[in-house]
């Protein structure tokens, strides 16, 4: 399953805004935007004005970053999203949301969504008591997914343990089990971005 291998803080530094892609070293004064909080690259320091394609551009690829996803699996959220009901810009939210790796990085089980995904590929859980190893699988509500077992979940829930669980999720931090409450609303999602740029850019 392909996924981006390359630095990752700079991709924050190119969308201006903390994408916390990199778990712990994120919330320290180690952050590489905190430090250099300009665009990457010989020209970063240097101000243009963008378009209005450029700002779509922008919204697009911060959602993308910020969820780990590829641009061929992105557009097919995308493509789901304009058929469900409501606005497309916010079923797409609520889509990348709903990814197995999102919600086990929600419920506090990893430092990121990276992370949560590698856990995910490691088979450390089941949903709804079948084996559960693809990040990308779409959750609703009353999905259950538990941890089997492993010290691995364990640990990494004890290092999140301070932080908070997302509220439309529950997890029981004993026994590893959690569950979807209900899909998130656009509030509950806390993404910086205005997500009809989006449906503005792949309309055209
Ligand atoms: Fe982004 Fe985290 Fe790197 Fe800071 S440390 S630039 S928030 S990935």
């Amino acid at each position: 399953m392909a996924r981006y291998t390359g630095a990752v803080c700079k991709l924050c530094r190119r969308e201006g805004q903390k994408l916390f892609l990199k778990g712990e070293r994120c919330y320290s004064d180690k952050c590489a935007l905190a430090r250099r909080a300009y665009a990457p690259g010989q020209h970063g320091q240097n101000r243009k004005k963008v378009s209005e394609y450029g700002i779509q551009l922008r919204a697009k690829q911060k959602t993308k970053r910020f969820y780990g996803v590829l641009e061929g699996q992105f557009a097919h959220y995308f493509e789901l999203a304009t058929k469900m009901d409501g606005q497309a810009g916010e079923n797409l939210l609520k889509l990348l949301e709903s990814r197995l790796d999102n919600v086990v990085y929600r419920m506090g089980l990893a430092t990121s969504r990276a992370e949560a995904r590698q856990m995910v590929r490691h088979g450390h859980f089941t949903l709804n008591g079948h084996k559960a190893n693809i990040p990308s699988i779409l959750l609703k509500a009353g999905d259950v997914i538990e941890a089997k077992g492993t010290d691995k979940v364990k640990a990494m829930a004890e290092i999140n343990a301070s932080k908070p669980v997302a509220k439309w999720l529950e997890i029981n931090k004993e026994t590893l089990v959690g569950k979807v409450i209900e899909l998130p609303s656009r509030e509950d999602i806390d993404l910086d971005v205005e997500e009809h740029l989006i449906v503005e850019l792949y309309s055209k």
